[in-house]
């Protein structure tokens, strides 16, 4: 018997962010000391997670449905807009049940050093966002189970990007772009660490930070 899928499964698991050899090994040895029907819901919660969960096709952020159960949701406040680095982000406000209004998920920040340019992130499909013409004009999507409640016109974007580099890059990026277009830009004021992400810190900072939010434009 070769113990080959042994070494298979600790590489696969060694391929997860954070964990090294060490970890890796201990995973898969309790993975093996498991009954069957364990390790196939195991594998099966992660095939179906992976087959069914989407960017949702106006905000980007991950769902099962499209578009997302936030962008579906009737008493969200639809003239606020933040806009995050990362579905994590939109996890971490929404703990803190501050907000109540849209999300933007760009995908990730700029960082030219790492090759991440705007036409990288998902900032075309923000300003379209933006520029709709009409408040009731209707947003026609391809595959969509669920219809989303009419759009109203955004008054506010809400830039909660993180106090790094890439954080300022990217939001004066999309404040430079948004120059001619009539609504209020604010970015959330950090009470965090310079490189602190969302998804670190707690429901009482960040309501905090978006309360202190300053008006860019
Ligand atoms: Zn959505």
């Amino acid at each position: 018997m070769t113990t080959f899928p042994l070494a298979r499964l600790i590489d696969a698991f060694q391929k997860l962010p954070g964990v090294g050899p060490k970890s890796a090994q201990r995973l898969a040895f309790h993975v093996i000391q498991q009954s069957e029907s364990f390790v196939c819901e195991f594998t099966d919660a992660m095939i179906q997670a992976k087959q069914t969960i989407h960017p949702c096709p106006i905000c980007y952020h991950l769902s099962g449905q499209s578009p997302c159960e936030i962008c579906t949701q009737a008493n969200r406040d639809r003239r606020l807009l933040c806009v995050v680095a990362d579905a994590r982000d939109v996890l971490a406000l929404e703990r803190t049940q501050g907000f109540k209004g849209l999300y933007h998920v760009l995908g990730g920040l700029i960082s030219p050093l790492d090759g991440i340019g705007p036409d990288k992130l998902n900032i075309a499909a923000l300003l379209k966002r933006l520029q709709q013409e009409e408040p009731t004009s209707e947003i026609t999507l391809e595959d969509t189970t669920e219809a989303a409640p009419p759009p109203v016109m955004i008054q506010e974007l809400i830039l909660a990007l993180p106090p790094s580099t890439e954080g300022d890059t990217t939001s004066l990026y999309i404040q430079h772009l948004l120059n001619e277009v009539p609504l209020t830009l604010s970015r959330i004021a950090f009470g965090l660490p310079v490189g602190g992400d969302l998804d670190y810190a707690d429901s009482l900072t960040i309501n905090r930070a978006l309360q202190g939010r300053q008006v860019m434009i």
